[in-house]
């Protein structure tokens, strides 16, 4: 080494050593505490979760955040009020459970620490379970941070809204090509340090930020908060206690970063991780919700891709018996009996939110038993358990279930039947997969040919980015499909482009 770069990497070690006991007192009131925002989550009539994580690297192993809740903005009339430790464990996140609240009521909630205050969020909880209510909420996913912009976010923001329902795909694992619309910091996720760097990056973003901030959110997972196209027991590249140990430092960092209660923490054993993700909500007598966890217990994909351990592909149903298996499952055997015995028959909706399209999507002209051509992540992969749910909702004639989804980064709006080539089969269910905030989807040459394909796929766009809001009453549900006029533009408007509505007691979305 020659002796001036041996001086300046001395110089440097030399800072380095000296800097953190100054930087720790001449900055450490300026470091900003709360640069990732707040969020609130699982409203229910008496509750609901804030959230929110420290941040800067000088934070000791545990600090004591403060948090409140009020009823006004201004924060004169406060309804509770508490303490949390954020660990530095658990990534310095905070998850505070205010309790025994009014129902239907909005609040006002920020938290304090370290000298600094958060800003405030608007959050509000559930009407009372026999209450007479309406809805008004969105569905988003898959906010691939180097795809886009998050315009959707800003707009939606602005909406009179109760309830985001985030679909999945809050991050994604892979690291930026060169040439990206903006880039992410890191490599392909390996590592817990990893993952809760991509989700700081992430949730650095302003108008993600003041959409968490406006209204609670109801918070599923996908494949990339992991890796893609992953099972219960192998992504596309690991397998075994690799996976493993993969899939625990994700969910660890998932659960860190989510508006989600504390019973939710995951627990680790040698088996491998668990998080119980599934559950219900009620909105007043309107609606019962069900989030679904299409992931964790799922079996590894059909006819997997060859010299891979696991991961999807696309493939005729004649090359893959494996697709027809009954004892395959997308929910897990557990989680569809959770299912089917959790339809609500007395309120009159029932909507199902979960993470990818339902409706059958042949790639190929379907012309009896055993042909088309389907991907295998999807619930095509899993033919027999769409069918199995289908079937509990035909026969417990449940009222007006709605399937919730994304995923699939294209608006889908679609019929549910038990038999999709039968134009006799009655349709039971009505089905709205929303587009992508800014990841990229199909193009729309290939979107239209799989319409032409499949009669029961009522609309289909690939090509535009956005989200779904839905308005609910007792006679009906109203959903506007948004879309951004310009992906790239952070500031882009974003538009109403079609409209859908289902009436009470008539399954199918009917164009509006
Ligand atoms: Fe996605
Ligand atoms: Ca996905």
């Amino acid at each position: 080494m020659n002796p001036q770069r041996r001086q300046l990497l001395q110089a440097g070690a030399a800072s380095l050593l000296a800097a953190p006991l100054f930087v720790r007192h001449a900055r450490a009131a300026d470091v900003p505490r709360f640069a990732l925002g707040v969020a609130s989550g699982q409203p229910r009539a008496d509750r609901l979760v804030l959230w929110t994580r420290l941040t800067g690297i000088d934070l000791p192993p545990s600090v004591p955040v403060q948090w409140e809740l009020s009823h006004d903005e201004a924060f004169t009339d406060i309804v509770a009020r508490g303490t949390e430790t954020a660990e530095a464990a658990w990534a310095h996140s905070v998850h505070a459970e205010p309790s025994a609240l009014g129902p239907g009521r909005w609040y006002w909630y920020r938290f304090s620490a370290l000298g600094q205050r958060s800003p405030a969020g608007r959050t509000r909880t559930a009407p009372a379970d026999d209450a007479a209510a309406t809805l008004q909420f969105a569905i988003a996913s898959c906010q691939r941070w180097d795809h886009g912009h998050y315009a959707a976010w800003r707009h939606m923001a602005t909406q009179p809204l109760d309830l985001v329902m985030f679909l999945g795909d809050y991050i994604y694992e892979y690291p930026s090509p060169p040439d990206a619309l903006r880039r992410v910091d890191g490599p392909l996720l390996r590592t817990l340090a990893q993952y809760r760097e991509r989700y700081a990056q992430y949730k650095s973003d302003e108008a993600l930020q003041a959409a968490h901030a406006a209204f609670p959110w109801l918070v599923i997972w996908d494949d990339h908060e992991v890796e893609n196209d992953h099972s219960r027991e192998r992504g596309q590249t690991l397998s075994g206690a690799a996976f493993q140990a993969l899939r625990a430092a994700a969910y660890q960092a998932w659960w860190e970063h989510m508006p989600v209660a504390k019973a939710m923490r995951p627990t680790f054993s040698p088996a491998g991780p668990s998080l119980r993700l599934y559950d219900r909500f009620h909105w007043g007598r309107l609606a019962r919700i069900h989030a679904l966890d299409d992931r964790q217990y799922r079996d590894p994909h059909a006819c997997p891709p060859l010299l891979r351990p696991g991961g999807s592909q696309v493939i005729m149903a004649v090359d893959c018996a494996e697709l027809q298996d009954p004892q395959r499952s997308l929910l897990g055997f557990e989680q569809e009996r959770w299912l089917a015995e959790g339809w609500d028959l007395q309120r009159p909706w029932n909507l199902l939110a979960q993470q990818t399209l339902m409706a059958r999507l042949s790639r190929q002209a379907v012309t009896g038993p055993n042909t088309g051509e389907f991907w295998t992540d999807g619930w095509d992969g899993y033919a027999p358990s769409r069918t199995r749910l289908l079937g509990a909702v035909a026969e417990r004639r449940v009222p007006n279930m709605v399937v919730l989804g994304g995923d699939v980064h294209a608006h889908y709006v679609a019929d549910l039947k038990l038999d999709f080539d039968d134009p006799k089969s009655p349709v039971l269910a009505s089905e709205f997969c929303g587009t992508s905030i800014s990841s990229h989807g199909p193009s729309q040459k290939q979107v239209n040919q799989r319409l032409r394909l499949n009669p029961h796929v009522h609309h289909g766009r690939g090509d535009q980015r956005g989200y779904i809001g839905f308005t609910l009453d007792e006679r009906a549900l109203q959903a506007t499909l948004m879309v951004v006029d310009r992906p790239n533009d952070a500031t882009s408007p974003v538009r109403a482009d079609v409209r859908f509505a289902v009436e009470a007691g008539r399954p199918g979305p009917q164009r509006a």
